[in-house]
C-alpha cells in the first residue's frame, strides 16, 4: 500500500498556510484588554513552516499592561 504525497499532512500544511495568508492579510483591529481595559498592543510575529522557504510576519495582540513583552519569544516555529 502506498502512501499518498498529499495526505493528512498536506492537509494540514495547506490550511495553515491558508490560515497564516488571511491572519498576514488582514488588518487587526483595534482592541481593548478585557482584564484592564489598556489598548491592546501589536507584537510583530514572524511565522516559519518546518522544511519551507515561505514565513509570515504577523500582528498578535498583547496587552502591555497585563502581558509585558516576552523577552526572546518572538519567533515561532511551526
Ligand atoms: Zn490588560
Amino acid at each position: 500500500m502506498q502512501i499518498p504525497s498529499t495526505g493528512r499532512h498536506g492537509e494540514l500544511v495547506k490550511s495553515l498556510k491558508q490560515f497564516l495568508n488571511d491572519q498576514s492579510a488582514a488588518p487587526p483591529a483595534e482592541r481593548d484588554c478585557a482584564h484592564c481595559g489598556a489598548v491592546l498592543s501589536y507584537l510583530q510575529t514572524q511565522f516559519w513552516l518546518a522544511g519551507g522557504e515561505q514565513n509570515w510576519n504577523i500582528k498578535l495582540p498583547y496587552c502591555p499592561n497585563c502581558h509585558p513583552l516576552p523577552a526572546g519569544r518572538e519567533t515561532f516555529l511551526a
